[in-house]
């Protein structure tokens, strides 16, 4: 064998056994699909997540379990609640009741990883018994043998060179002689506790497994056939994209389509491997191709929008023309482990935005602008906070080359107002904040005007 793929199929594609049924059909019309990495069951990652949490009383605690059972129980019985299966199954929700317990006394967020791992383990144990039912030579294997992560638990960082080493021994023969079925979003420490790559991550862990093993593709299989000019739930208009260079489908991750975790494309472009993003139900639908060249390279090709960003203006006391400040700044950020999107600056301020949202969020759903972030920023600086804004991406190409960019964007939307622009660090994308109750119509009139 030569070519291996991974496919990565979302918690919409493994919700139920029927659903199930069609990634069986996608896993089988490859031949060169040999590793397949799998989300937690719709929704079953929030049920975990709340329960984790540790704020439920005992009936809340039953319920929501009991809704764990019934997602469960649909696929087992599906697969017609094979013995072993089914206890398997029954251990893992065993575990999770203990686990809430433990948690409802006192929680923490090593617990938290340990009670949300349980969504990804008990998917890719049920989807391996329904591809053997199928007649594929499948085996269930524990990815925490090979994502190695820090231990920063709900957001763990993968060690890239022990997952690669790993995976070479654990992993690459395995997949020579069978389909291996793994989870998504779940990690290890170096002591083998649980982690979590954060919410959505497990596109990442597909990338991060075809990276390690030096795979052909990367396919991340949803619900939508594509990555698509914006989201057409908003625009109807809004069509999907054949291709995408690793520049503007990073752009595209970051600033807002949902489609991909922003991390995915990462590991891909380290290695050079070619990301697909289709649709489960209906692969025949095509879908968008990610790769470091593509045919057409168009001005203007998809626009986006990120809810819940936090800005944060930072005005120096005493400093103008003073050094280090933008160093202190950033190395408080850097302290707190959060990552900074969008920074402008001026003479004595510096405003930046950080993402609250879900994709940036860690597994248990904290905020992430913290009192002690606050506390640290003001010892050097004043503060100010605002929140319930949204952010906007318009992506393309050599944007910055090109004449009349600004006037083509900002003159659909005249009369908006512009809270702040970052413009020409990446020719690939133009970024603005809008006040969030402006959002979707901004992103209408950005389409018609420039994609429709
Ligand atoms: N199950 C995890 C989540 O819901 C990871 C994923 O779906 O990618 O965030
Ligand atoms: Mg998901």
């Amino acid at each position: 064998m030569n070519k291996v793929c991974v496919a990565k199929f979302g918690g919409s594609s493994v919700a139920n056994y029927e659903v199930m049924q069609n990634c069986a059909n996608v896993v089988l019309s490859n031949p060169d699909t040999h590793i397949v990495v799998l989300s937690a069951s719709a929704g079953v990652t929030n049920l975990l997540v709340d329960l984790a949490n540790g704020s439920l009383d005992e009936k809340g605690r039953e319920d929501t379990i009991q809704k764990i059972i019934d997602i469960q129980e649909n696929i087992l019985e599906g697969l017609g609640h094979p013995k072993e299966l089914t206890e398997s199954i029954y251990r893992h929700i065993e575990y999770i009741r203990s686990l809430a317990h433990e948690a409802s006394l006192e929680t923490n967020a090593a617990l938290v990883d340990r009670m949300v791992s349980n969504g990804e383990l008990m998917s890719t144990k049920l989807f391996a018994e329904l591809l053997k039912q199928r007649g594929v030579d499948a085996v269930w294997f524990d990815v925490r043998k090979i994502m190695r992560t820090d231990s920063n638990y709900g957001k763990a960082a993968p060690v890239v060179e022990v997952i690669r080493t790993l995976a070479q021994n654990e992993l690459v023969d395995l997949c020579r002689e069978k389909i291996v079925v793994t989870q998504g979003f779940i990690g290890a420490n170096a002591d083998g506790l649980t982690t979590t790559l954060g919410r959505g991550g497990s596109d990442f862990s597909a990338a991060l497994i075809g990276e390690a093993v030096d795979s052909s593709a990367i396919e991340i299989w949803t619900d939508v056939p594509g990555i698509y000019t914006t989201d057409p739930r908003l625009v109807s208009t809004a069509h999907p994209i054949p291709e995408l260079t690793f520049e503007e489908a990073a752009e595209m991750a970051t600033f807002g389509a949902k489609v991909l975790h922003p991390a995915t494309i990462q590991p891909a472009v380290r290695r050079n491997i070619p990301v697909f993003v289709g649709s489960s139900k209906n692969p025949r639908a095509g879908g968008t191709w990610i790769r470091t060249k593509t045919e057409s390279m168009p001005t203007f090709r998809a626009v986006a929008m990120r809810k819940n960003q936090v800005l944060l203006t930072l005005k120096s006391f005493n400093m103008i023309g003073a050094c280090g400040f933008m160093a202190t700044v950033f190395g408080i950020f850097a302290k707190h482990g959060l990552s900074v999107d969008l920074v402008t600056t001026s003479e004595v301020t510096v405003a930046i935005t950080i993402d609250n949202g879900f994709s940036g969020g860690s597994s248990d759903g904290k905020s992430l602008l913290s009192e002690q972030l606050l506390k640290d920023l003001r010892q050097v600086c004043n503060v100010e906070v605002e929140e319930d804004l949204t952010l906007i991406a318009v992506i393309g190409n050599k944007m910055s080359y090109k004449q009349g960019i600004g006037s083509k964007v900002f003159s659909a939307i005249f009369d908006v107002n512009v809270r702040m622009i970052s413009y020409g660090a990446s020719s690939h994308g133009l970024c603005f904040l809008v006040d969030s109750k402006d959002g979707d119509e901004v992103i209408k009139r950005l389409h018609v005007h420039l994609l429709d």
